[in-house]
C-alpha cells in the first residue's frame, strides 16, 4: 500500500506554541499549573497533561494560586481580567494570529463598528472574539444567519481562523453584493487554508483518506468534510486504534492528513499501522521481508549487526588484523545496552514507537535475560583480550546502566536540578555516540595485530562517533514532540529541528570528506575511499525525508540502520579484494 502524508498535517504554529508554553511552565517546576478550558482539542494530549498534574479549569474560582495558561483559541478580555484578579499568574498562550483578529474587532468596536464573525457560535475562539466586540458582535454560521441580520451603518466581517474557505468566499460575495460598505477581513489562518487546499488535492490522487484528530476538533471535522465532498472514502480517527483493518481493504494508495491539534507522534503511529497492514498490492515476499525488518529492529539485532559492521570497518581503516573478538564485543555491548535502555525508557517509546513499547512490555523478562547474557558474554570476550579491555568495557557498561539511575550527587542535584545523567540536556546523543565510538574504534587496537593506538585510532573514533551521532540525532529530530512530552531534552529540542538537520548535513559531508582525505594522506588504509559512501547515503536518507520521499516508519528506520551496516559490507568487499592481491 502506498501511503502519503499531507505536508500540512499536524500541529500548527499556534498549537505547537501553546503546548510548548505549557511544557516549559511544567519544566520550570511552577505549581500548580492549570489551563483555562482544554488547551487544545486533542484528548490524547490532554490526558498526558493530566498525567503530568496539569489540570483544566472550566470555571474561574474566586481565589486561585499557581499558573494558568490561556489556550491557543484565546478568551474574552474580561475572563483574563478575572483570572488575574483571582490571584493566578496568567500565561497567555493565545495564538498570535487569533490575537490579530481580536485586535481588528476591538479597534473597530471602539469606532462604533458592528462585528460579523463567521464561525461556530460555541467554539472557544468565537466566544473569545465576541468578548472584543463591545457587545455588538454577531456570529453567522450560514447564509440564512447572515440574511437574518439587520443592515448596519458600519460593520466589519471577519472569520474564525479555522473557517472553511469555500463558505467564507460565498459569504464575501453575498456581502459585497448587498452591503458594499462593510469592511471585509479574511482572517482565515493560512495554515488552515493550506491544509484545506492540500486535502482537496490529495483526495484527487488517493483511493482513501484518513483524517487524524480529536472528534471534537472543528478544523479536523472540516478537513474530513472537504475530503468527503471530493467523493473519496474518509476515515476520521483519533488514534491508530480506531482504524479497522477491513475499512481500507482494496485501497492501494491512502492519504493521511491531520488537524491542527494532532501531534506528529499520533500521525506516525497511524502511518506505522498502515505500513504493517496487508495490501493486495503487496506480494508475499515483500510482506515477509517487511516482517523480518520489523523483527530485526525490535530485537535490536540489526543495530548490533551495525555495531559489528562499524567495528570491522574501523579496524580495517586502522590496518588492524584478527579482530573477530572485537567485533563480537561491539555487537554484544551495543545489543545489551540498547535493550536495557529501551526497557527503562518505555515512557517515551509509548508515544514515538508504541509497537516497540508493547513488544518490550510483553517480553521484558526474556529481553532482560538476553541483555544480561549479551552483556556478560561481551565482558567475557573482552577478558580474553586482557585485563585493560575488560575493565574498560566493565566501566562502559556501568556508565551505560547508570544513565537512567539517580547517580548525580546531592550537592550537584541541588545546584542543577538534575538527578540522572539522562537529565543533562543533550546527553543522550553524545553518550550513545561516545559508547559506540569507543567500542567500535578503540577496541580493535587491543589485542589485534596492529597492537597499539595511533593517529588512525583517533581518526576512526571520530568517524565512528560522528556517524552514530548523526544517526541518533536524526531519529531524535523525528521523535521531538513525543520526547518533549515526556520531558526529554535532546539536542534537536535544544536547538530546533531545522538547525539540527542543517548541522547533521554539514557533519555528514565533513565525515565523508575526512575519511576520503585521511585515506589519501595515509592515516587510513585505502578502505576510506569506499567508506565515504556511508555518510553520503545517510545524508541522502535525511534529504529524502525532508522532501517527504521517505516517511518515518519501519522502512526508513531500516534504511538508516543499513547505512551503518553498509560500512561492514564495503569493508568485506575491500578485504576480499586485498586478500586476493
Ligand atoms: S490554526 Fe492558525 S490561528 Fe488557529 S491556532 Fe493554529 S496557527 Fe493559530
Amino acid at each position: 500500500m502506498k501511503i502519503v502524508i499531507a505536508k500540512t498535517a499536524g500541529f500548527c504554529m499556534g498549537v505547537r506554541r501553546a503546548v510548548e508554553m505549557v511544557l516549559d511552565t511544567n519544566r520550570r517546576g511552577d505549581r500548580p499549573i492549570y489551563t483555562y478550558g482544554p488547551l487544545i482539542h486533542n484528548p490524547q494530549v490532554l490526558n498526558i497533561f493530566k498525567e503530568k498534574g496539569i489540570s483544566t479549569l472550566d470555571d474561574i474560582p474566586e481565589r486561585g494560586d499557581g499558573s494558568i495558561l490561556v489556550r491557543a483559541h484565546g478568551v474574552p478580555p474580561d475572563a483574563k481580567k478575572k483570572l488575574d484578579q483571582a490571584g493566578f499568574e496568567v500565561i497567555d498562550a493565545t495564538c498570535p494570529r487569533v490575537i490579530k483578529v481580536q485586535t481588528i474587532i476591538r479597534k473597530h468596536a471602539e469606532k462604533g463598528y458592528a462585528s460579523i464573525i463567521i464561525g461556530d457560535r460555541d467554539h472557544p475562539e468565537v466566544v473569545g472574539l465576541m468578548g472584543y466586540s463591545g457587545g455588538n458582535g454577531h456570529v453567522v454560521n450560514n447564509i440564512d444567519d447572515l440574511k437574518s441580520l439587520p443592515e448596519f451603518e458600519k460593520a466589519i466581517l471577519v472569520a474564525q481562523t479555522t473557517q472553511n474557505t469555500n463558505f467564507f468566499d460565498q459569504v464575501v460575495s453575498w456581502v459585497e453584493h448587498g452591503f458594499p460598505h462593510y469592511k471585509i477581513f479574511n482572517t482565515i489562518c493560512d495554515s488552515t487554508e493550506k491544509r484545506q487546499k492540500e486535502v482537496k488535492r490529495m483526495a484527487a490522487s488517493v483511493d482513501a483518506l484518513i483524517v487524524v484528530g480529536g472528534y471534537n476538533s472543528g478544523n479536523t471535522k472540516r478537513l474530513a468534510e472537504i475530503a468527503r465532498e471530493a467523493g473519496k472514502p474518509v476515515l476520521h480517527v483519533e488514534t491508530e486504534a480506531d482504524i479497522e483493518t477491513n475499512e481500507l481493504t482494496g485501497a492501494d494508495c491512502v492519504g493521511i492528513t491531520a488537524g491542527a491539534s494532532t501531534p506528529n507522534w499520533i500521525i506516525r503511529r497511524v502511518y506505522r499501522k498502515l505500513e504493517t497492514m496487508p495490501s493486495k498490492a503487496k506480494v508475499a515476499w515483500r510482506q515477509a521481508a517487511f516482517s523480518a525488518q520489523r523483527a530485526l529492529l525490535l530485537t535490536n539485532i540489526y543495530i548490533a549487526l551495525g555495531a559489528g559492521a562499524l567495528c570491522f570497518a574501523c579496524a580495517k581503516l586502522q590496518g588492524a588484523r584478527n579482530v573477530i573478538p572485537q567485533i563480537l564485543i561491539s555487537m554484544l555491548y551495543v545489543q545489551s545496552m540498547h535493550i536495557l535502555n529501551h526497557l527503562m525508557g518505555r515512557k517515551a517509546d509509548r508515544f514515538n514507537d508504541p509497537e516497540r513499547a508493547e513488544f518490550y512490555a510483553r517480553n521484558q523478562v526474556l529481553l532482560f535475560i538476553l541483555a544480561s547474557f549479551s552483556g556478560a558474554a561481551g565482558l567475557f570476550t573482552a577478558y580474553t583480550l586482557g585485563v585493560v579491555p575488560f575493565f574498560i568495557l566493565l566501566m562502559m557498561s556501568f556508565f551505560g546502566l547508570s544513565y537512567n539511575l539517580r547517580v548525580i550527587p546531592g550537592e550537584l542535584v541541588r545546584k542543577s536540578g538534575m538527578k540522572r545523567l539522562k537529565d543533562i540536556p543533550g546527553s543522550r546523543t553524545v553518550l550513545i555516540a561516545l559508547a559506540w565510538g569507543f567500542v567500535t574504534s578503540l577496541f580493535p587496537a587491543f589485542g589485534a595485530s596492529s597492537e597499539h593506538f595511533h593517529m588512525g585510532t583517533l581518526a576512526a573514533f571520530i568517524w565512528s562517533f560522528g556517524l552514530v551521532f548523526a544517526r541518533t540525532a536524526f531519529f531524535e529530530v523525528l521523535d521531538m514532540q513525543g520526547d518533549r512530552l515526556v520531558g526529554k531534552e535532546t539536542i534537536p529540542i535544544l536547538i530546533g529541528a531545522r538547525r539540527s538537520l542543517q548541522w547533521l548535513k554539514i557533519l555528514l559531508l565533513f565525515l565523508a570528506a575526512t575519511v576520503f582525505l585521511l585515506s589519501a594522506s595515509g592515516v587510513f588504509t585505502s578502505l576510506g575511499y569506499g567508506l565515504a559512501i556511508c555518510p553520503i547515503l545517510m545524508l541522502l536518507v535525511i534529504l529524502a525525508n525532508e522532501k517527504e520521499y521517505m516517511l518515518p516508519g519501519i522502512k526508513m528506520e531500516f534504511i538508516m540502520e543499513s547505512t551503518i551496516i553498509l560500512s561492514g559490507v564495503v569493508t568485506l568487499i575491500w578485504f576480499c579484494l586485498h586478500a586476493r592481491c
